[in-house]
């Protein structure tokens, strides 16, 4: 047995797949920005907890992850930190600049319309089953963002689309929180909303968003962003509707369960 294995067994916690990654004990050897260590010790967080201290390195190394342990866990450090890493190593949403391709059109007037392509876009997804989780998250996920640069948006029902997609148009989001089903609606009446630089997917609470009958929806987003992305899903449970969405969803996913679940 190897002393990884070993060693995360005294710790209660399983992994199971090809990848297998060192836990780290500390923050400090995440390799996190000095920044982002600065602004986690504000909070009071003195050490990492188990799902963050293997699912943590495990995510980082850009693999596909399926995190499962109890609610209370630290499970939304475990996929909000690796994602603000992420993306900031990929390159930032630009202004409109000169160089950017230009599709020209003739209008009904006979004058020429320009378009400009400029890339922009999301580069991350968080899905959650409900308006509260997503707030939750995204206040999670603000305490960090700004300090690297980052900004984030959250979409759910139950108010105006209209202002949230003023929103989304406002703020130029690199990574969006969301229920399912807003976001899809959001898409049908967005066609600026390009999915095509998301990156980095995590499907938050994926057990209750299939109770909530979510999996149609969390599928067809799911295509519809490119499959070369990183994916990660947390579950405090890990029944075989999990099993099968995990397999439909994600990439020769490890596993990783802290305690006796799943
Ligand atoms: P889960 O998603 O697993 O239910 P949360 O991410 O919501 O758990 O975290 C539960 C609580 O633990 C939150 O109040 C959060 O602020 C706190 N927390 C998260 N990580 C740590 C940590 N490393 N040390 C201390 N508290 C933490
Ligand atoms: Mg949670």
């Amino acid at each position: 047995e190897s002393d990884v294995v070993s060693l995360l067994k005294k710790m209660g916690i399983k992994t199971y797949g090809e990848t297998k990654v060192k836990p780290c004990f500390s923050f400090a050897h995440f390799s996190f920005p000095q920044k982002l260590i600065d602004s986690i010790a504000k909070q009071n967080y003195f050490e990492p907890t188990e799902i963050q201290k293997q699912g943590i390195p495990l995510a980082m190394s850009g693999i596909d992850m399926i995190g499962i342990a109890k609610t209370g866990s630290g499970k939304t450090g475990a996929f909000i930190w690796p994602m603000l890493i992420h993306i900031m190593n990929q390159p930032k949403n630009k202004p409109k600049i000169k160089e950017q391709p230009i599709n020209t059109e003739i209008d009904k007037n006979g004058t020429h319309k320009e378009y400009n392509l400029e890339v922009k876009g999301p580069k991350g997804l968080i899905l959650a089953p409900t308006r509260e989780l997503t707030m939750q998250i995204f206040n999670e996920t603000k305490k960090y963002s700004k300090i690297l640069g980052l900004k984030v948006t959250c979409i759910y029902g139950g108010v105006s689309k209209h202002e949230q997609l003023r929103e989304i148009e406002k703020t130029i989001p690199d990574i969006i929180v969301a229920t399912p089903g807003r976001f899809i609606d959001i898409l049908k009446s967005d066609d600026s909303t390009n999915l095509s630089n998301i990156s980095f997917l995590v499907l938050d609470e994926a057990d209750k968003m299939l109770n909530m009958g979510f999996e149609t929806q969390v599928k067809s987003i799911c295509s519809n962003i490119r499959p070369d992305r990183q994916t990660l899903l947390f579950s405090a449970t890990f029944p075989k509707k999990i099993e099968y969405l995990c397999k439909s969803v994600m990439t020769n996913a490890t596993k990783v369960v802290v305690g006796d679940l799943g």
